[in-house]
């Protein structure tokens, strides 16, 4: 059985999110339809953000949009104070746009293109640089006011190979020696500002590995300011707090990791002669992953010899992260929630391909067509990652607010899917 937390309810038996029926939503905003909310948003910043100016007063969240960039998400988040943390020319054009200005975003590429940073440059961002490469050809448009670099601690961690973001494999981040370089170019160019950047990987629910590659980054830091004389405004020492998906999982211990991960970082850095610089993360996936559900629906009720499928309308066009990660997502049968969970089911998806599985030998309750599913915990890389694969329109997506809700982004039609296209096929002469 899932536990519901909040903004979910059983209600008689119906499923309510933040005051709202989720069966209302699935018939006003048709499915399948991502279901965000907002106080949810705003208290997992808040639970995070005092967790850690508790032990330290500088202190920045930057929000990685790359998990979730609605405009309503990145408002809430301006909101509260956040700035941003941007992987792209696009969203660092979609931050812009929602309210952020430009000393609220750090840009943190790979492969960087020359007239992305042009972009950037002219965006008037902050950019954390991944290769030397990228460097030169940053500091052959413009000497940036601020720097920073983005370090490969040798350590990485994540809930799946696809997500741990530094260690030997890593295109990730740039190594010790290099990092030194990296800081005497910007420096003899004229850059007078700096920061120190690393993002291991994402799921991370234990503070363990997470120290090991804090311990190494600040060793780093230290031969930086010691060998090439920087001192740094801020230390960015990326996102990747898990999220508990599975029953079984433990959510992190906000505290725990806060007491620990700044205590590290206090001894490191008055030890290191480091003064007292900005402390920042970038959450992604903690601050929007379990404030938002997607609301799907039964279609067809379909039995083998071997298996009970229920097939739905959102596959992995809608959510990716089953069919990419082999992910778990708790499932919740919105419209019978006192129900026993007494079969297996595989939940299908509409695309054709036999990895579109929401979910593989789901215990859930008897299912019939015409029956709502909500799939929890699916507010990070879950709109983010959709597609318009096998041809389908991408979902629509409802904010909601105590008992209120709004459509803040429109369902695709099919007229979007072949926007751009050109009719003609022949040739001319
Ligand atoms: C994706 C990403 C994050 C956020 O990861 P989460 O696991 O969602 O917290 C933070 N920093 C950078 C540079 C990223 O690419």
């Amino acid at each position: 059985m899932n536990t519901l937390t909040e903004p979910l309810e059983n209600r008689n038996g119906q499923l309510f999110i933040d005051g709202v029926s989720a069966r209302d939503l699935a018939e006003e905003f048709d499915t399948p339809l991502y279901v965000i909310s907002e106080r949810r948003i705003r208290s997992n910043y808040q639970r995070l953000y005092s967790a850690l100016t508790c032990n330290y007063e500088k202190v920045k969240l930057n929000y990685a949009m790359k998990a979730n960039s609605n405009f309503a998400v990145l408002k809430i988040l301006e909101t509260e104070g956040a700035y941003v943390d941007a992987v792209s020319p696009g969203e660092v054009f979609t931050a812009l746009t929602s309210g952020f200005t430009p000393d609220r975003i750090l840009f943190t590429g790979t492969s960087v293109r020359t007239d992305e940073l042009k972009f950037l440059v002219d965006s008037n961002v902050t950019i954390n640089i991944d290769s030397q490469s990228q460097l030169d050809r940053l500091l052959q448009i413009s000497v940036p006011k601020t720097l920073s670099v983005r370090v490969n601690p040798e350590v990485g961690a994540g809930h799946h190979d696809h997500c741990i973001t530094a260690g030997k494999q890593s295109k990730f981040g740039i190594w010790e020696p290099d990092v030194l370089t990296a800081y005497e170019t910007a420096k003899k160019a004229g850059v007078g500002k700096f920061g120190i950047h690393m993002h291991i990987g994402s799921g991370i629910l234990e503070v363990k590995p997470f120290l090991g590659a804090l311990e190494k980054f600040l060793s780093v830091a230290k031969r930086v300011h010691e060998q090439v004389g920087v001192d740094f405004e801020f230390i960015d020492v990326g996102g990747g707090l898990g999220v508990p998906y599975k029953p079984e999982d433990k959510p992190l211990d906000l505290q725990v990791f806060s007491d620990k991960v700044l205590s590290l970082f206090k001894a490191r850095t008055s030890q290191y002669g480091l003064g007292e610089p900005f402390f920042c993360m970038e959450p992604g996936r903690y601050l929007v992953a379990d404030a938002c559900v997607l609301l799907t629906a039964v279609n067809t009720i379909k039995k083998t010899p071997f298996k009970k499928f229920a097939g739905v309308d959102a596959g992995f066009n809608t959510l990716l992260r089953p069919a990419m990660y082999g992910s778990y997502h708790g499932i919740l049968v919105a419209n019978k929630m006192f129900a026993t969970e007494e079969e297996k089911y595989d939940v299908a998806g509409p695309i054709c391909e036999s990895g579109d599985l929401l979910a593989k030998d789901r215990r859930l309750p008897i299912l019939e067509e015409g029956d709502l599913l909500a799939v929890l915990n699916a507010g990070a890389y879950g709109y983010s990652m959709s597609s318009q694969y096998n041809t389908r329109p991408r979902a629509a997506e409802v904010l909601l607010n105590d008992g209120k809700c709004k459509l803040v982004r429109e369902r695709e039609h099919l007229d979007d899917l072949t926007r751009g296209q050109r009719q003609s096929a022949e040739w001319s002469k």
